[in-house]
């Protein structure tokens, strides 16, 4: 046959290659009439019939290629092939065959490559240590270039810190899989993972090993070990304790953690607090007294959501010793209906004590301050009756033609008690705006009127002080206006008292100015300007200080406390308003400040009435209920001065009689009086008469000025008692009773 013409040295050439080779007939079923031994060894001893037909070949569709590709028995083979060229050869040659895949397992060649391209650090090892293969991600692990190949060094085992560990693992290697982790890196240390696996390679034993480089994992975990000893540090340091409180939804409440430092609040071992856990063990620590304050609060911040806060006593150990604590807590609930708190418990026993001491100290500043005020009211009450006495006396001499030098004695004697009422009134006022004890009264009154009133009764004093006073009021200012019409009127006399102090020979001029005016309230600037000596810009803002004065000198000059402009200032803020100054040195000063006042609408009375102007009450018939003899005849003789007459009587009970006999203009009644005080007797009187009283006190006019007004008086004079201020007081008085008559 065809194996005739095959030559017998190629013959055995062929049959002992390693390559596969075979030939096949040209015709169905395609018989495989020559085989080598290769060919035999990987597929022709599993071949029942010896045709293409059998290894699934379809000669058809190879008919133009040199290559031919097909799987038997779930192997992949190639080969090269060649068919029939001519007549001369009939029948078609396999050669140069390999297997591609074996029984579907990759084949070495595969391998490798898998290998190379994996994810993972491969090396595979003989068991000395030698290494026959290094994957790419194992070279570049290790600190080499893809040109170097590991198996170049005799053994990787030197790139391990410690080579022992190398040695001992290739040994678990060839047992069974391992893990261990060993420090490695060329330039950095790694920290690695290594797997081994036992490997027979074509009767080699290998091991095949795999790297993973979990130096971020384990720094990770480190870090992740050092915060939390970080925190548990910190847990443990900072003052106080910190908690974790649960309310769980059957209303159980525990502590799910509590710090060491709530074991030293508590005055509890750490070995105790551990096991502390029940909730009734923490309340017993409470102090009775606290207890319902802590249970309210907690109650209310789980309903509320809101946090916790409070502060109570809790014991320490089981001593009496009672500590105080602060408490705060933030209440969050949790996602399977728990609540859960998280908060803090600190020690405040030394603030606690502190506060104590500052109260008790404050207490002591407030009682010691109230005795102080209460002895300067007292004194300046008892001052008041003997200066009553001398300004009386001083006026009704004055009134007595005194020869030249008795009238200048006279005049010093009026300028110091002047003085002193002044001083003592403010001194008086001061006490009571510290107290926070002044209100600001309101009650109608005739704007302009008022103005008017206050310029006139300081026109002697501008006369004194060689002055001239004058006065610019806008047009409709004659408004009714609900004011307090006592401190309006001590503001705008301060001003000009001062203007009038600090000028000599020179000018004062009141301006008041309707600023806006809409139904029920005015705008009203007031201003008083002197040309007087001025004060420099650094002492502008001070002279509004308590008892401050530009010079302690002035005192002795001029007179005064100091307290006037704090006094004005204050009152002015009370109504609302700030005093403002524009001065020069040399050349005088203007105050001013803005009043909003609230306007009567009741129209006033009918022109007539309000023409009648105090001054044209001509002879009146008084009734001067005084218990004190030396205040009665200076009175008295004030009161003749005027062109009037007068009763005088001893008690309230006797006032009220003689007001049943007799007919009077108006009653002078003194409040402090044996018997029946003055209150009393205006309470009777009222009963049956419309009588104007006007009350003469010594008493602050402050504390009684409530129940001047709760008793219906109708005036108010403070002793000592200034002549044309109660000249004015009764004919307003008069007035107001004719035009309300
Ligand atoms: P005093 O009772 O001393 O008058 P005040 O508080 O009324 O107290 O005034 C404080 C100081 O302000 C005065 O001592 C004076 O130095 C200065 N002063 C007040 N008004 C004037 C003014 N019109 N002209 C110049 N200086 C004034």
């Amino acid at each position: 046959m065809q194996g005739n013409s095959i030559n017998n040295i190629f013959k055995k050439i062929i049959l002992e290659s390693s390559e596969m080779v075979f030939l096949a007939n040209d015709f169905y079923p395609y018989e495989i009439f020559y085989t080598n031994e290769s060919f035999e060894e990987n597929i022709g001893h599993s071949l029942k019939d010896k045709t293409l037909i059998q290894l699934g070949i379809d000669v058809n569709s190879f008919l133009f290629k040199e290559q031919i590709l097909f799987e038997f028995e779930g192997s992949k083979y190639e080969f090269s092939f060649e068919q029939p060229q001519d007549n001369s050869s009939n029948y078609y040659l396999f050669y140069k065959g390999k297997t591609i895949t074996t029984n579907g397992l990759p084949t070495q060649e595969e391998l490798l490559q898998l290998l190379n391209d994996a994810q993972e650090a491969y090396v595979v090892a003989k068991p000395d240590g030698e290494v026959c293969f290094s994957n790419k991600k194992a070279l570049s692990l290790f600190g080499f270039s893809q040109d170097e190949k590991l198996y170049h060094l005799r053994e990787t085992g030197f790139l391990f810190s410690d080579r022992n560990l190398w040695r001992e693992w290739l040994k678990l290697g060839k047992e069974q899989l391992k893990t261990a982790s060993l420090v490695s890196g060329k330039e950095n240390e790694l920290i690695l993972e290594i797997n081994a696996t036992p490997a027979d390679l074509d009767n080699n034993e290998l091991i095949l090993l795999s790297f993973k480089d979990i130096s971020d994992k384990v720094a990770l975990e480190k870090n992740l070990e050092e915060s939390s000893q970080f925190l548990k540090n910190l847990t443990d340091q900072v003052p106080g304790g910190l908690y974790q409180m649960v309310l769980d939804q059957e209303g159980k409440m525990s502590f799910s953690f509590l710090s060491k430092g709530i074991a030293t609040i508590l005055g509890m071992s750490p070995e105790e607090i551990t096991s502390f856990s029940d909730i009734s063990s923490a309340i017993a620590k409470v102090h009775p007294m606290d207890l319902g304050q802590v249970v309210m609060s907690s109650v209310s911040s789980a309903k509320t959501l809101q946090p916790w806060q409070c502060q109570f006593r809790v014991k320490r150990g089981d001593s009496e010793d009672y500590h105080w604590v602060l408490g705060a807590a933030r209440p969050e609930v949790l996602s399977n209906g728990d609540m859960v708190w998280y908060g803090y418990l600190t020690d405040i026993t030394a603030q606690k004590e502190f506060e104590t001491q500052l109260d008790d100290s404050r207490k002591a500043a407030e009682k010691a301050n109230q005795v102080k005020s209460e002895f300067l009211s007292m004194i300046s009450h008892e001052l008041r009756t003997p200066l009553n006495a001398i300004s009386g006396s001083t006026y009704s001499l004055m009134q007595d033609n005194p020869q030249h030098h008795q009238k200048d004695a006279l005049t010093t004697i009026n300028f110091a008690v002047e003085n002193l009422i002044t001083m003592i009134n403010d001194l008086l006022d001061f006490q009571k705006i510290e107290a926070g004890k002044l209100k600001i009264e309101k009650a109608p009154l005739l704007l302009d009127s008022l103005v008017n009133q206050i310029i006139q009764g300081l026109s002697f004093h501008a006369k004194d002080t060689k002055n001239t006073l004058a006065l610019e009021m806008d047009e409709g200012l004659d408004i009714l206006v609900n004011a307090d019409k006592t401190r309006l009127a001590q503001v705008l006399n301060n001003l000009i008292t001062n203007a009038l102090k600090f000028t000599r020979d020179g000018k004062v001029e009141v301006k008041v100015k309707l600023i806006d005016k809409m139904d029920s309230r005015a705008k009203v600037y007031f201003q008083v300007k002197d040309s007087g000596i001025g004060i420099a810009p650094e002492d502008q803002e001070r002279i509004f200080n308590d008892f401050d004065q530009v010079k302690p000198t002035f005192s002795t000059k001029y007179g005064g406390t100091g307290l006037g402009l704090s006094i004005t200032r204050k009152l002015l803020n009370l109504m609302g308003s700030e005093i403002h100054l524009k001065s020069k040195v040399g050349e005088g000063s203007e105050f001013s400040f803005e009043l909003e006042l609230d306007v009567m609408n009741q129209p006033l009375s009918d022109p007539g009435k309000v023409g009648l102007i105090p001054s044209t009450i001509s002879s009146l018939h008084l009734l001067l209920a005084e218990d004190n003899d030396v205040n009665a005849l200076v009175l008295g003789k004030i009161i003749k001065k005027w062109g009037y007459s007068f009763e005088r009587v001893h008690n309230g009970r006797e006032a009220v009689e003689a007001v049943k006999k007799t007919d009077f203009d108006c009653i002078l009644m003194d409040i402090q009086m044996p018997e029946m005080d003055g209150f009393e007797a205006t309470a009777a009187i009222k009963k049956f008469s419309d009588l104007p009283v006007i009350a003469l006190t010594a008493a602050a006019k402050l504390e009684i000025m409530d129940r001047i007004n709760e008793y219906g008086f109708d005036g108010f004079v403070a002793k000592p008692i200034d002549a044309s201020e109660l000249l004015k007081v009764i004919r307003e008085a008069i007035l107001e009773r004719n035009q309300s008559a």
